[in-house]
């Protein structure tokens, strides 16, 4: 079953559109110009605004994924042996940030402890 229904997954390109709405806005004001003159400033203000929906899509695509939720049983990275989950709703969920090339995203993960390594690894994903 997918992590996010359909439904849900129509209200979240409404809310993506309403933001890229908003980001049209913020470069072309109700003038058209949006008080940007030169090249370089129209230019900055719409790689930066690209680059939020380029982040806003990550973090979207990432929320989707099924490894962001335990339930399926995955490979320790160290040992290679199977850790199931078998109470998805109990594990504990720590928010990561990595850097891309457009900034940083969040995205939460669950936290798996391998029982036979003892340690806390997060499914890739
Ligand atoms: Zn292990």
């Amino acid at each position: 079953m997918p992590r996010i229904t359909a439904e849900e997954r129509k209200a979240r390109r409404r809310e993506f559109a309403e933001e890229a709405g908003q980001a049209f806005d913020q470069m072309l004001g109700s003038d058209g110009q949006n008080g940007l003159v030169t090249f370089e400033q129209r230019e900055e203000r719409a790689c930066e605004l690209g680059d939020a929906l380029t982040r806003r899509l990550l973090e979207e695509h990432l929320a989707a994924d099924d490894m962001a939720d335990p339930g399926v049983e995955v490979a320790c990275p160290i040992c290679g042996g199977p850790v199931p989950c078998e109470k998805p709703e109990q594990a504990e969920m720590e928010n990561r940030q990595v850097r891309t090339r457009r900034g940083a995203v969040e995205f939460e993960r669950a936290a798996l402890r391998c029982n036979r390594c003892r340690r806390v690894f997060f499914p890739r994903g």
